[in-house]
């Protein structure tokens, strides 16, 4: 073995030689957008109020603050050496279309350098008649179907029924699916094996990919496991964004031990993909996030003490383009998908 300075000197150089890295989630309409007002949204409002606090930071963007950027996040992604990159995008009442028409505009400046696919962000969910409309009309729109189902569970208790009317959307249209899910590390919320029974019931298996999945960790090793197995059969993938969870605030609660992160050291061994996501950028909801991919990765690789050194490889390449549907979804530790993998992932770097 030739000797190395860093794990990030020999990972690095292996997610070049795999074709570079793939940012799997983010959120670049909102992002550079912090200033006092929007840190003080950070600093005071919990998550689901953040929802609508940053309204009027979106009714206030023009198309071309939007545009500036997107191509600022685009931008931010070449400069690391990203050749792809998903980014949701606000498309509802406050934002109207001007998010997505700036986001459409910025791809094409960039597209001989890195390729971008858009999700519909439901920040206002699906159920309210005028959320509802913009969601029909941003899903012609993007590529891939996007959702938030715990916007309509909080106001409504449809969280089941906002997710039939993505997935059927999605379905009909042929696009993939991506779901904020299980964001509040805490062991009520079982939203992955929700987003599974879902998936298995539209038929949906190795189309839809769960973002995020940080309560998984404060269950119960047994239930634990029975979702990894809910999760193969149903073909979900993972999205795991570290920087943007790891400030879940301290609780009294009692779980097993474990950090706020995506459990990538159960999920891999378990045959369940997992990509990675910079989330939101110098925002309201993620301020300390800037966007770099090492970062992310080093974060989620040491918070779960993960050392295959080529499964974090594929974390930020392989398994990034099968949650945007750029290569074909495999079931990693199926033997009959084995050789697939390899050709598709085979990074023999120790
Ligand atoms: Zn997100």
């Amino acid at each position: 073995m030739d000797e190395f300075m860093t794990l990030r000197a020999l990972i690095t150089s292996a997610v070049k030689a795999q074709g570079g890295w793939v940012n799997a989630h983010a959120h670049a309409d909102r992002a550079f957008t912090l200033n006092e007002s929007t840190l003080e949204i950070y600093r005071t409002h919990s998550l689901e109020r953040k929802w609508d606090a940053v309204d009027t930071m979106k009714r206030n963007s023009s198309e071309e603050n939007y545009y500036r950027r997107f191509c600022q996040t685009i931008e931010l992604m070449i400069s690391q050496g990203a050749t792809a990159m998903c980014s949701f995008v606000d498309i509802d009442p406050a934002s109207g279309d001007r998010a997505i028409r700036a986001a459409l505009r910025a791809r094409e400046r960039y597209q001989d350098q890195i390729t971008v696919l858009y999700a519909n962000q439901t920040l206002k969910g699906v159920i309210n008649p005028e959320a509802r409309e913009w969601f029909d009309r941003g899903a012609e729109m993007v590529d891939v179907i996007g959702a938030l189902p715990k916007r309509d569970e909080r106001d409504y208790g449809r969280g089941d029924e906002a997710l039939d009317i993505v997935l059927g959307t999605a379905k009909a249209m042929g696009k993939m699916v991506h779901v904020h899910v299980d964001q509040f590390n805490h062991a009520r919320e079982y939203e992955t094996e929700q987003l599974c029974d879902k998936t298995l019931e539209h038929g949906m298996q190795h189309r839809v990919v769960a973002i995020h999945g940080i309560s998984i960790a404060a269950h119960s090793k047994q239930y634990r496991l029975r979702l990894y197995e809910k999760m193969r059969e149903a073909g979900v993938m993972m999205i795991a964004c570290p920087m943007a969870w790891i400030d879940t605030p301290r609780s009294e609660f009692i779980a097993p031990s474990h950090n706020a992160l995506t459990p990538i050291d159960e999920l891999l061994p378990s045959g369940v993909p997992v990509a990675l996501g910079t989330d939101n950028i110098c925002d309201a909801m993620v301020p300390f996030c800037e966007g770099d991919l090492w970062r992310e990765l080093s974060l989620l690789a040491a918070g779960c003490r993960y050392t295959d050194f080529d499964q974090i490889v594929r974390i930020a390449t392989a398994y990034g383009k099968m949650a945007l549907g750029l290569i074909d979804p495999i079931a990693v530790n199926t033997p009959e998908n084995a050789a697939n993998e390899e050709q598709y992932a085979h990074s023999a770097i120790l």
